[in-house]
């Protein structure tokens, strides 16, 4: 991995910032169907983090039996195929995140009961979703964004798995809905597939998402 960039300022988070747990579920950690390596790691970080937060929103991969994204869904594919979609190429996944079965649970040792939303996303057959905000078409939203705003958020943080893949579109999509956006990369948990960490790195540089590091979040009125 690259060097993280970091800010010279301390964050306080406030009211109008949110922190968004992306996806640190069974099947994404050691052990699980789609482990992302040391996925687990972010746990007791992640768990720190959500302290000083008013606004903590869940994301959960959350997927019907047959998903389009499983490998297993298309005969003689391989998991890290990738086909092209209506909406593009999709790379295909070992299957994960079955609705209602242990490895879509949440990790055990998440801790974040204040958390103010799940938002579940990819249960659409047809379609993957990354994001939080929009499924791979890019053009379905979640909802996430009306929430937020709905709620006065106007900074949403980001942690969570896999760092470049569904915490970087998210954060793509969170740009785009205009809200500011910070990457918290030692809360992440990468899998990089054929270059994917450095291309978002990449990204996050050109929309103007800074990568930070949790220690530069401090507690305000709640700490
Ligand atoms: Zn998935």
């Amino acid at each position: 991995m690259t060097d993280i960039i970091t800010m010279t300022d301390i964050i306080t988070p406030g009211d109008s910032d949110a922190l968004i747990v992306v996806d640190i579920q069974n099947d994404f950690c050691p052990g699980g169907a789609l482990a992302v390596p040391r996925g687990d790691e972010v746990v007791a970080i992640v768990n720190r983090l959500a302290k000083m937060f008013h606004n903590v929103v869940l994301t959960q991969d959350w997927h019907p039996r047959g998903h389009f994204s499983f490998a297993s869904t298309h005969p003689g594919k391989n998991a890290y195929d990738t086909i092209t979609v209506s909406y593009g190429p999709q790379i295909l996944w070992r299957d994960h995140c079955v609705q209602e079965t242990p490895g879509a649970a949440f990790h055990d040792a998440l801790q974040i009961p204040h958390a103010c939303l799940v938002v579940r996303k990819g249960l659409d057959r047809a379609i993957d979703s990354y994001s939080a905000f929009y499924e791979n078409d890019r053009a379905t939203p979640t909802g996430l964004a009306g929430y937020l705003r709905e709620r006065g958020i106007r900074r949403v943080f980001l942690a969570g798995l896999a760092f470049d893949f569904c915490v970087r579109y998210s954060a793509e999509d969170a740009r785009r809905e205009n809200f500011a956006a910070f990457v918290i990369e030692d809360a992440c948990r990468g899998i990089d597939i054929g270059g994917s960490v450095a291309a978002t790195h990449v990204s996050l540089a050109g929309l103007g998402v800074p990568r930070i590091i949790a220690a530069e979040i401090k507690p305000g009125i709640m700490g």
